[in-house]
């Protein structure tokens, strides 16, 4: 069944429903009958009462880290065809063409199908990609003039929820960062359009114990062309399907959040299914 269908077989008072809905709709970023109750495990990455830690320096230093080790890395080229020939497989971009002996594929799966494939990629992963959706999420973080208390707040109205944090050495961040999902809150919230400032607004108006500088940033990755979305929404089809990324295509190695059920959605899961697909090519060159 799906999470909404679980959730109409419990009996709760309306505020419990609504605040339990806001907050599963917004993490899912999709409403909640898309979702596989099945898949409700996917954000519980430790069990009982524990601190939530964030990356130093944010994600993107965990990307820049792997990226220090590798020889070269090349950003803003997208892969326009992957074409399998007998020594590898033929990487294109607009300009250039790559050789290589296998390719890990870890483009989001809204966005594969970008990509020319020669031969075409079979019928099973063809079928995951139409049925694997990705959901809708935006951020918005603004700047404070003091040091804020802790705090989380929920929105049930438009699912968003925003919360001040902890930095190193136990300093509170002199700012706040809101985080909504779903389609229903990114209309709601504007969230599309740069110059709207209804979410601020909203959020300004839910936290009038802090002390704005009026700065703030808006993304929404609904807009970004090679995203399209947030990450996956397992429903029952797509978690049925996600198995066919397990084994390699030829050359072709998937990786990526979609790529594996119970932890899609999460970097943790994008990371292991990395550590899959070295482990399958290890394998595979000690043949
Ligand atoms: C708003 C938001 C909040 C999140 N919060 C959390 C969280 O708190 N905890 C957590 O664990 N996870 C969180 N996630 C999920 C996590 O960020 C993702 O699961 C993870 O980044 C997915 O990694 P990936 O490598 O599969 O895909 P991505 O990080 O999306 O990387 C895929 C890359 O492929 C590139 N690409 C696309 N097409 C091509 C092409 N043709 N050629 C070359 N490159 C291409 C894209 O530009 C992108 O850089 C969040 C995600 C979002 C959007």
């Amino acid at each position: 069944m799906s999470i909404q269908e679980m959730l109409d077989l419990l009996e709760l008072n309306p505020v419990h429903r609504r605040f339990i809905s806001s907050r599963l709709q917004g993490s899912y970023c999709a409403t909640l009958d898309e979702v596989g109750l099945r898949s409700i495990g996917t954000f519980a990455t430790h069990e009982g009462p524990g601190r939530y830690f964030r990356v130093d320096g944010g994600n993107q230093a965990l990307a820049r880290s792997l990226a220090a080790s590798l020889p070269e890395v090349i950003c803003n080229t997208p892969v326009t065809g992957i074409k399998q020939v007998t020594e590898g497989v033929i990487v294109s971009t607009e300009n250039e063409t790559f050789l290589a002996d296998k390719l890990v594929l870890s483009a989001p799966i809204s966005v594969i199908n970008k990509i020319r494939f020669t031969p075409a990629l079979p019928e099973d992963v063809l079928h995951a990609i139409a049925v694997t959706k990705l959901g809708s999420a935006a951020k918005l973080s603004a700047v404070l003039t003091e040091e804020p208390p802790l705090l989380a707040k929920q929105d049930s109205d438009a699912p968003y929820w925003c919360w001040t944090g902890q930095v190193r050495d136990g300093l509170t961040k002199k700012a706040i960062t809101a985080f909504c999902g779903s389609e229903q809150a990114r209309k709601h919230l504007k969230t599309s359009d740069k110059d709207d400032e209804s979410w601020f607004e909203a959020i300004q108006a839910s936290c009038p114990e802090l002390q704005f500088s009026g700065n703030h940033v808006k993304k929404d990755w609904g807009d970004d062309p090679w995203v399209m979305g947030s990450y996956t929404v397992m429903n029952n089809e797509a978690y049925t399907a996600v198995n066919v990324f397990s084994k390699p295509f030829h050359h072709i190695y998937f990786a990526g959040e979609h790529a594996v059920a119970e932890l899609s959605g999460t970097m943790n899961g994008a990371l292991e299914t990395g550590v899959i697909a070295a482990e399958q090519i290890l394998a595979a060159e000690n043949d």
